[in-house]
């Protein structure tokens, strides 16, 4: 029986841990199909308060489970297959394992989100791409799209003008979600092109088993053109992972779950913490300012409880 299990290792998961590993309730966190959460992905973080200089994504979210593991906290490689709510203590089920717990800290975070072309499922990881960090150094001189026009959008196409010999910026309007400051910069960026008011209708080619062009639609014009590209990076936003607990968790209608107030969810000892419920902030610091307060929340409901 756990006090406390924590369901995801991104910056929310992490802090979650330090702060229930620093009260001493030895908390287990699963650390999901993508370990580290969206940090492990990311280049340079600039905007985490107290590195002047910036950090690296993966190092930032290490050093927390560092942290975190100083404090006693374990962690279960794996992701949550099933979830049972509905009974007091709660249980979940890890790969084969049920593990009970009195607590338990949702923390998984979002997916990214895929533009659903007829192709593109079957070229990923032959030129299909969600991970700029991940894959650019595979596209070293070749020419590179990046879909989307928020700002990961903006940081995988700068941060890909390190690789490729250009990079197409392509989104469906002629307006950004992307802040200024990240707009600005990859206006500013010789490497990038920018096409807007354009679709992509889908990625070429299957038969060849890598991807060699992209369709492109002008939705003003419906102008249809084919270009020539060797990676596709889809950089569109995310899908919150919280489909094992579907029908238990009260969630809005794109799956993030519906906040109580603080960190709590319909369900007492079930707290939140991180992107799985913010679709508005989704910041590195915020998700760990969840964790924190998820964990303090977990706290205090095991302290009621008399454990
Ligand atoms: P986002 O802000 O939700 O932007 C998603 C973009 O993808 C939008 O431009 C959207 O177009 C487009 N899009 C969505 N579905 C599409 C589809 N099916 N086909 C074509 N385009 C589609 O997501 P995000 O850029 O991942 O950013 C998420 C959050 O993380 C934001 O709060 C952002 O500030 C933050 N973030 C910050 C940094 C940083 O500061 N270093 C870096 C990355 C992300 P429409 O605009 O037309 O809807």
């Amino acid at each position: 029986m756990r006090n406390v299990v924590i369901i995801g290792s991104g910056c929310a998961g992490n802090t979650a841990a330090i702060y229930t590993g620093r009260a001493n309730l030895k908390p287990l966190v699963v650390q999901g199909h993508e370990a580290g959460g969206q940090l492990s992905i990311t280049s340079e973080v600039e905007n985490f308060p107290g590195f002047p200089e910036g950090v690296l994504g993966p190092v930032l979210v290490e050093n927390m489970k560092k942290q975190a593991e100083r404090f006693g906290a374990e962690y279960l490689h794996g992701a949550v297959l099933e979830a049972d709510l509905s009974q007091y203590p709660f249980r979940i089920r890890v790969e084969d394992e049920w593990i009970e717990t009195r607590t338990l800290i949702i923390a998984s975070g979002a997916s990214a989100r895929w533009v659903g072309l007829p192709n593109e499922q079957k070229l990923i990881g032959r030129g299909v791409s969600s991970c700029a960090t991940c894959d650019g150094f595979f596209y070293r001189g070749k020419k590179i799209m990046v879909i989307g026009g928020g700002d990961s959008a903006m940081e995988e196409a700068n941060f890909l003008t390190r690789f490729g010999s250009e990079v197409a910026l392509v989104h469906r309007r002629d307006t950004f979600r992307a802040s200024k400051i990240m707009l600005d910069r990859a206006r500013a960026n010789p490497k990038i092109k920018f096409i807007t008011n354009t679709v992509v209708e889908d990625v070429l080619d299957v038969g060849k088993g890598v991807v060699t062009a992209v369709k492109l639609r002008n939705v003003v014009t419906n102008h249809t053109w084919e270009q020539e590209v060797d990676g596709f990076f889809v950089a569109i936003g995310h899908i919150p992972n919280t489909a094992v607990f579907r029908g238990q968790i009260l969630t809005d209608a794109d799956g993030y779950i519906l906040s109580q107030g603080g960190a709590r969810t319909n369900i007492p000892g079930v707290f939140h913490a991180g992107d799985v419920q913010d679709r508005n902030y989704r910041q590195a610091i915020t998700a760990a300012g969840a964790g924190c307060m998820a964990a303090i929340e977990a706290e205090r409901f095991l302290e009621a409880e008399g454990h």
